[in-house]
């Protein structure tokens, strides 16, 4: 490998994956072709990458295949007025998603997970600052920490996140009520106590950075074409192709970077991976980001408010119910309940956004080439932390694609697994 350089990639999907692979690509001095049917710098892009709650969260180790809360689910998910929900005429496309949650639902895989998210999340700040340092952030950053609440309803879960981030040896600040309220007064205390990470950072405008971080791709030379890219496949060992309804385009690799949506594709190249969605969603109340001043986000509601240049964006919930299914009038009115009993004196709200986190069974993203094409390299599953590993999987994919060492272990992020 050693005198090795890629010829030229291409990388489908311009969410926040595949905008800082192509970024740390081209630094390299590899040509690179991004792909999205939308263009980011365009109203109309509004993938998990423009919705998101914007946390940047490092801590966040421990996942949902965890055996604590199995036993919550069905009730969550008969409650209309619940965290998690289902779309019922869903249940029968996820039979292979939930056959790997449940395998993967258990103190050993639930270990594995934390360890190998905290192995990439711990790298996720310093992998930001280092492309921060290239584009204005400006208004679209604040490093004021981030805010969790909780009641005393499911201390035995609380416990147990509190205790695998002190194995990890990740820094929290446990606060009392009265501690939440001396750092967000406007809060009401329908909470018991909580939890502070002040290292952590917040996006005040998601799409915000994206765009900044797209611009400065485009400038250093990377391609873009708006296209919905029908498939791709490894020709030769050094030949991809990468197909639009009527055009084909040769790259001597190709990335797959395209969130929930990438199993379209990596299903045509015989890989049977079990991605889905967990559907997400947003609203914003305008004028209102000023009532707090970080993200605040409520454990037993599965829901937070983020202070952003949009509003006082609320966000959250969890429904399994694919890519295909109609928002829910029912999740946004959750959201919006919840909103307003940590803030009563919020009013109307506007904006009604749904997104698609892409998640794997066992929570781990997939970083890696592709099982039977070496040279289609995937980097998708990031579930509800691909904001906050954008930057890292950047440096990691780039890595790949160039054939460089890494002293990280990159074997738990392979596709084989579900092989
Ligand atoms: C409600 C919600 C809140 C969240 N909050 C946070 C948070 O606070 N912190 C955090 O770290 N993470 C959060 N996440 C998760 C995070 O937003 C996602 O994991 C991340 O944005 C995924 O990035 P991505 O680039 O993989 O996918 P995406 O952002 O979905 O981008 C994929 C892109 O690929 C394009 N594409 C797909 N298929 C094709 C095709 N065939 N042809 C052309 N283009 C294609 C799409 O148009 C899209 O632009 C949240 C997600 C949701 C839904």
């Amino acid at each position: 490998m050693e005198n090795y350089k890629c010829k030229s990639v291409g990388i489908i999907g311009s969410g926040i994956q595949g905008v800082c692979i192509g970024l740390q690509l081209i630094k390299k001095g590899i040509p690179v072709t991004l792909f999205d049917r939308n263009d980011p710098l365009s109203f109309e892009f509004k993938p998990a990458s423009y919705g998101n709650a914007g946390h940047f969260s490092p801590y966040a180790v421990l996942q949902f295949n965890r055996p604590d809360i199995l036993n919550d689910v069905p009730k969550m998910l008969l409650s209309s007025y619940g965290p998690l929900a289902l779309k019922w005429n869903y249940i029968p496309k996820m039979f292979q998603w939930f056959y790997h949650y449940l395998k993967n639902c258990n103190k050993k895989s639930m270990l594995h997970t934390a360890k190998y998210m905290h192995q990439i999340l711990n790298l996720s700040l310093d992998a930001y600052e280092e492309i921060f340092k290239e584009i204005d952030t400006k208004g679209l950053v604040e490093k004021k920490g981030i805010i969790y609440v909780w009641t005393n309803k499911n201390l035995k879960s609380r416990n147990l996140e509190i205790k695998i981030r002190d194995d990890l040896g990740i820094k929290q600040k446990h606060l009392t009520q009265k501690e939440i309220l001396e750092l967000e007064p406007n809060l009401n205390p329908v909470f018991d106590a909580g939890v502070l990470y002040d290292y952590a950072m917040h996006a005040r405008d998601p799409h915000g950075i994206l765009k900044n971080l797209f611009k400065l791709f485009i400038k250093k030379g990377g391609k873009f074409i708006q296209t919905d890219i029908k498939n791709l496949e490894q020709t030769s060992a050094n030949e991809t192709v990468i197909r639009s309804e009527s055009e084909k385009y040769k790259f001597e690799k190709s990335v797959i970077a395209s969130g929930a949506f990438s199993k379209k594709l990596t299903d045509q190249l015989g890989e049977n991976i079990p991605l889905d969605t967990e559907r997400g969603y947003h609203v914003h109340f305008k004028n209102q980001d000023h009532l707090i001043s970080r993200p605040v986000i409520f454990l037993d509601r599965g829901f937070g408010l983020t202070p952003m240049n949009q509003g006082l964006r609320a966000v959250g919930t969890v429904e399994l119910g694919g890519l295909k299914n109609p928002p829910s009038e029912k999740r946004i009115k959750y959201i919006i309940n919840c909103a307003k009993e940590l803030l009563p004196q919020l009013k109307d709200h506007y904006d009604e956004w749904l997104g698609f986190r892409p998640t794997l069974p066992d929570f781990l993203p997939i970083l890696g080439p592709s099982f039977k094409n070496k040279n289609i390299i995937y980097a998708f599953g990031h579930q509800h932390l691909g904001w906050t590993l954008g930057a890292i999987t950047g440096k990691i994919i780039s890595g790949v694609v160039a054939g460089e060492k890494t002293n990280l272990d990159l074997t738990p992020y392979s596709s084989k697994r579900f092989n």
